[in-house]
């Protein structure tokens, strides 16, 4: 029996990976551009075979055994217990349809792309459409918790446990505490000097810098890669082999810098997930807490004084004509200014989490109201009016700027929101163990790493987020850590 689950195990895991690989190629331009439609085949292939594997008379007579009796080893368990999770979640679904679904999440995203360049949504709006349709009709096949609603599906599918109802609460209680704060920063914005983040720094010079932060971050280069991509992202095959990308700007030095080490964060969860859970269904880490760990180290340590103390002096040493007049205190509040913007990925840490509102509420009304895909794009722009008071000039700083729903990924924004204030209940609770300030000026992070490895990473997807979270706090998912951070930050910087 143990063999057996060992083997299914391991074919899982190399299925996962081969289109680990593909989709690397793809996102990363080492695949030739007329790639797309065969690969995106070979994609819908292998989720099927997955699929199969996943769903056979074998592999729910040996998961029936595993259960039936339990192993000592938690791991183990654990392991039977999410592969039957999995087995119940899609064992319904007809496989050609499954398989028909991949194909589409997949041409989504090509159709997505040449929309976004010609920054036209009624020639993404089709697929979108059919993506939304097809979404629907398969989540019809699975299980719904009792009370749950359709979109309530969709938020379990990334980040099992919360709720439309909680969501509502959370997105409410940022809406009450932050939106004022925003507003006074608005009419705030020569309090801080920014003029200086345009300035032109040589490409070639800041991949060798970001190369450098990442490795001082903690990556393990000899377990991981770093690319090229327009999106920056991480992905991993196991934990030997992590692979992150980001994006370099002539005149927007800090783009690449902060995605550096946002992807880094990333990689540090997955290059610390235990030798027992990588390869395993457990590998990886659920979206909240992966993008809690993301965000902590690109705002709540990356944008840190303290952070900067060690790195300054070698960033000026690479960019002396450009920074030699900006001394460590002008840099750091630079790079903490925040202001009302359009896009998601390049806002600051204060009205990041309005741009998930928004795209929140529409998911909801897409899901469980009543909203016609035509609507989107007018209602997107009335909403970044309403939170943020900017309006995007056409659909491409728009509706189309994020590739997640053109693959099929409704219900996956939350999560970004969920991270940022899991991350800030966590820096709370390592502070009173770890040195965090005197660590980061003293250009040693090991002892944050550490913190993380121990309570967070090396449990991989083991853990519940709920659970994981009341172990390594002591406290229940509670926002008001996040909330009040940030009250405290931007009250400093903006002098209200
Ligand atoms: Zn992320």
């Amino acid at each position: 029996m143990r063999e057996k689950l060992q083997n299914l195990i391991d074919r899982l895991a190399a299925y996962g990976a081969a289109a680990v690989v593909m989709d690397w190629d793809i996102s990363t331009g080492s695949a030739p551009e007329e790639a797309g439609e065969y690969t995106a085949k070979l994609l819908g292939i292998l989720a099927g075979e997955s699929f199969t594997l996943s769903t056979c008379e074998d592999t729910v007579t040996l998961l029936k055994e595993c259960k039936a009796n339990p192993s000592e080893d938690e791991v183990e368990r654990a392991i039977v217990d999410r592969l039957w999770e999995e087995y119940e979640q899609i064992h319904s679904i007809p496989r050609k349809e499954y398989q028909e679904y991949h194909e589409l999440t997949s041409k989504g995203m090509r159709v997505w792309e040449k929309a976004k360049e010609a920054k036209d949504f009624s020639r993404f709006a089709p697929v979108l459409e059919q993506l939304i349709n097809k979404t629907k009709k398969i989540k019809g096949y699975q299980p719904r918790k009792e009370g749950h609603s359709l979109y309530d599906m969709m938020l379990d599918g990334y980040e099992k446990g919360f709720t439309t109802a909680e969501l509502d609460c959370f997105f409410d209680g940022l809406k009450k505490e932050l939106l004022p704060l925003v507003r006074a920063i608005s009419e705030k914005q020569d309090a801080v000097r920014t003029d200086f983040l345009s300035r032109s720094c040589d490409v070639e010079k800041q991949k060798a810098f970001n190369r450098l932060l990442s490795e001082y971050l903690g990556f393990n280069l000899n377990r991981g890669v770093i690319a090229e991509s327009e999106h920056p992202f991480t992905t991993a095959l196991h934990n030997h082999d992590v692979r992150i990308t980001s994006h370099y700007y002539e005149d927007m030095v800090i783009s690449g810098i902060f995605s550096t080490i946002h992807e880094t964060g990333h990689a540090l969860f997955e290059q610390n997930n235990s030798d027992r859970i990588t390869m395993t269904p457990l590998a990886g880490g659920s979206c909240a807490v992966h993008e809690s760990q993301s965000r902590m180290f690109e705002n709540m340590i990356g944008r840190s004084e303290a952070f900067w103390e060690p790195l300054y002096p070698k960033f000026k040493e690479m960019f002396p004509e450009q920074f030699d007049d900006i001394s460590l205190d002008v840099f750091v509040r630079g790079i903490n200014a925040a202001a009302p913007s359009l896009i998601r990925t390049e806002s600051d840490e204060l009205t990041y989490c309005f741009h998930i509102m928004i795209r929140y509420e529409l998911e909801k009304l897409m899901f469980d109201g009543e909203v016609s895909v035509e609507e989107l794009p007018k209602l997107w722009n009335r909403k970044y009016k309403e939170y943020l008071g900017v309006e995007p000039a056409d659909d491409a700083e728009g509706i189309l700027q994020d590739v997640h729903w053109s693959g099929g990924m409704f219900g996956y924004f939350p999560s970004y929101a969920l991270g940022n204030a899991i991350a800030a209940q966590i820096y709370h609770t390592m502070e009173k163990t770890v040195d965090i300030e005197g660590s980061l000026k003293a250009g040693d992070l090991k002892p944050i790493r550490e913190f993380l490895r121990e309570h967070i990473h090396q449990y991989g997807t083991m853990r519940e987020t709920k659970k994981l979270l009341l172990d390594a706090t002591g406290e229940e998912f509670n926002p008001d850590y996040y909330i009040s951070y940030l009250k405290d930050k931007y009250a400093e910087l903006y002098q209200l």
